[in-house]
């Protein structure tokens, strides 16, 4: 029980995405996921019928994984995934170390599945993603009201990834349904081309319902360079 499944560990790079957009972080990425979106960036995390995933993610010890944490000097540790609340039990001791090293700590996730207590608990912040219908994923999987309340009374920003304007009625549908807030939009794409078009298209209608714009900075430095 003292191993994560790691896919990678990577840094300094920075938060690309959201409240801490900037923020000079390492990002910890877990493998594994419960979803399948359809444009998911990650798919090596997860996706054996594409991947050969025998050798990768690796398990390594939850203190090699500190200690290749602390050897990076960002002040923000991402963990993400792959979905890391597959792994929450594992997951407290390590954020336990970089909260007490002085390192903040967010946890990026895809919302369907309920934070521990012992989770909870922890000086870590949520980065919610509910997953829209262009996702591809049916709703009963991607939209699991017990988790998204839990996190809804946790230290939790919500993130969404958007296709195309018809998004912005149904995140605002789960804002009514949920209270969630804060919310931030983001464009989906993996090129700063396509980043850049949907900025420009979703800017004024995100911003006149009060919600947030992000880009994908990390895209728009690095194109969809691995581990940057
Ligand atoms: S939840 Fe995230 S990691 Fe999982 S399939 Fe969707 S985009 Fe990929």
């Amino acid at each position: 029980m003292d191993t994560l499944l790691v896919s990678e560990i990577f840094g300094p790079t920075c938060q690309g995405e959201g409240a801490s957009l900037g923020q000079c972080a390492v990002f910890v990425r877990l493998g594994l996921c419960n979803l399948s979106c359809a444009w998911c960036d990650t798919p090596y995390t997860w996706d054996r019928a594409h991947y050969d995933l025998r050798h990768q993610p690796a398990p390594i010890s939850r203190e090699v994984v500190w200690a290749r944490i602390r050897a990076i000097p960002a002040p923000l540790v991402v963990i993400t995934g792959g979905e890391p609340l597959i792994q929450q039990r594992r997951l407290t001791w390590l954020i336990d170390r970089c909260s007490a090293a002085g390192r903040m700590v967010e946890i990026e996730t895809n919302a369907t599945l309920v934070p521990s207590l012992p989770m909870l608990q922890c000086r870590a912040r949520f980065n919610a993603s509910v997953k829209l219908a262009s996702s591809g994923v049916p709703a009963a999987r991607r939209i699991r009201p017990e988790a998204i309340r839990a996190l809804a009374k946790a230290r939790t920003c919500w993130k969404f990834v958007v296709n195309d304007l018809a998004d912005l009625e149904e995140i605002a549908d789960l804002e009514n349904r949920f209270g969630l807030a804060p919310i931030w939009v983001m464009p989906e794409g993996t090129d700063a081309t396509t980043i850049l078009r949907r900025l420009h298209e979703f800017a004024d209608p995100v911003l006149a319902r009060g919600w947030n714009l992000t880009p994908r900075l990390h895209v728009l430095l690095w194109g969809d360079e691995r581990g940057r």
